[in-house]
């Protein structure tokens, strides 16, 4: 047989990829706990836990189990009109541990498909009160996704060009720091007086698509209250910061303001189904529950609440309230503070930052993004046996909960001595 890397050229488009200088996908045959194996049977340290959602590790029997077991019992059924055991007790689950103002869960697919939903939300509602209210703000480089609502919302130019001339109304705002808070909100305060803003959208604490860019829970929370005074619509994207990454189960835990609508995904399923939850409170589920057909919500997935994904995301909602995990947690976020005491002072490090078990650190060098040292460092770190995904001269980690301390070990090792490599090089 031709291997999976040859074979894969002939009908395969991959997701961000261009392929005429980036065509060589590497075949995987295998995955348990932090480690995924290639098809010459070579172990790469997953220290990404594959785009933050295989966070229990892959494969983890516990959830496998479940999957199997309700796979004999009822497999998919329409969600309109009909509902599941598998799906009330993920509701019931996941509302015991939800902000408290959250009330009501709106499935689908993806994180995309949760923030165009969540966004939805938000103009409906003010389109259901009567109340003319279309442009929707938004942090500069945030990301929320790659459909329509979510890709106008989202501020990376290199995924947007082409689209921008259909997006809806956008308006963004930069994420403040120390210098820049109190200019901020004196813009927003004056932008806010139109009245004719729906919603706001925002990473809480970190941003990941920007390279992990965080920000002050405070700071986003003196936002967050200015708009509430306003009644805009507040939109947490916790797609990729939600389950434990941030240290608290989700991030919006470490902000006193409480968002109007939560959108979940990624870890959501520990990576072993495709699923996401738009949560909302009260007030956003009242404005649509009417005597009239139209003032409801018509927006629905074929795949909605799939039984397989929801006993999924049942079982990996009791792992990461485990003690067990919530120990790893804790071993993940001091080993990275110790990791960061060392590797902060060397001369080729820019800067570091951390939020629970997320850690960046930016390299001292001046090249574009996607510059060939992005490359050349992801090439290192996997002939080195550890997969990492740099972003820009961005290195994170945000490795699966489940990763050994021998395992840790190599990984910021490999950062390290990848320090050395000769960052000017074309
Ligand atoms: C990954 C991500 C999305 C998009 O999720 P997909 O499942 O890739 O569509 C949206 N928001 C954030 C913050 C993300 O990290």
């Amino acid at each position: 047989m031709e291997k999976l890397t040859t074979r894969d050229r002939k009908h395969l488009w991959h997701p961000l990829t261009q392929h005429k200088t980036h065509g060589h996908m590497l075949g995987i045959t295998k995955a348990e706990g932090a480690v995924l194996t290639d098809e010459d049977g070579r172990a790469y340290i997953d220290a990404i836990a594959s785009w933050y959602t295989a966070m229990y590790g892959h494969c983890h029997p516990k959830i496998t189990g479940a999957v199997t077991d309700q796979m004999h019992k009822l497999d998919q059924v329409v969600f309109s009109g009909f509902t599941h055991e598998p799906a009330i007790a993920l509701s019931e689950a996941l509302m015991a541990v939800l902000p408290y103002n959250q009330e009501k869960l709106f499935f689908s697919d993806n994180g995309s498909t949760a923030t165009e939903i969540g966004i939805k939300m938000a103009l409906q509602y003010f389109h259901n009160l009567g109340e003319k209210r279309n442009v929707m703000l938004a942090f500069e480089e945030g990301f929320h996704g790659d459909t329509f609502g979510a890709m106008s919302v989202s501020g990376l130019s290199a995924y947007n060009g082409p689209f921008e001339e259909h997006f809806i109304q956008v308006e963004r705002i930069p994420v403040p720091d120390e210098d820049t808070i109190e200019e901020v909100l004196q813009h927003l305060e004056k932008r806010l007086q139109k009245k004719d803003v729906a919603g706001f959208i925002y990473e809480p604490l970190v941003q990941g698509a920007a390279a992990m860019k965080m920000h002050r829970p405070e700071h986003l929370c003196r936002i967050l209250r200015l708009m509430k005074m306003f009644g805009v619509i507040t939109i947490a994207d916790e797609v990729m910061t939600g389950f434990g990454k941030t240290g608290t189960l989700f991030a919006s835990d470490q902000l006193t303001i409480k968002p109007d609508i939560i959108c979940l995904s990624k870890a959501l399923t520990a990576g072993l189904l495709p699923m996401a939850i738009t949560s909302c409170s009260r007030k956003i589920y009242d404005a649509f529950y009417d005597d009239t057909l139209q003032k409801g919500f018509f927006h629905g997935h074929t795949y909605t609440a799939n039984p397989l994904a929801c006993r999924a995301a049942l079982a990996a909602l009791q792992l990461l309230l485990s003690g067990e995990m919530q120990e790893n947690i804790n071993r993940i976020i001091r080993r990275h503070q110790e990791f960061d005491k060392r590797i902060k002072e060397h001369p080729r490090v820019a800067s570091t930052r951390q939020t629970g078990v997320i850690y960046a650190l930016d390299l001292a060098v001046q090249t574009a993004r996607y510059g060939s040292l992005r490359d050349r460092l992801y090439s290192y770190f996997m002939e080195e046996g550890v997969f990492l995904r740099p972003l820009g001269n961005t290195i994170y980690l945000l490795p699966p909960y489940v990763i050994s301390d021998a395992q840790l070990d190599k990984v910021y090792e490999v950062v390290w001595k990848g320090l050395d490599m000769d960052f000017e090089k074309e």
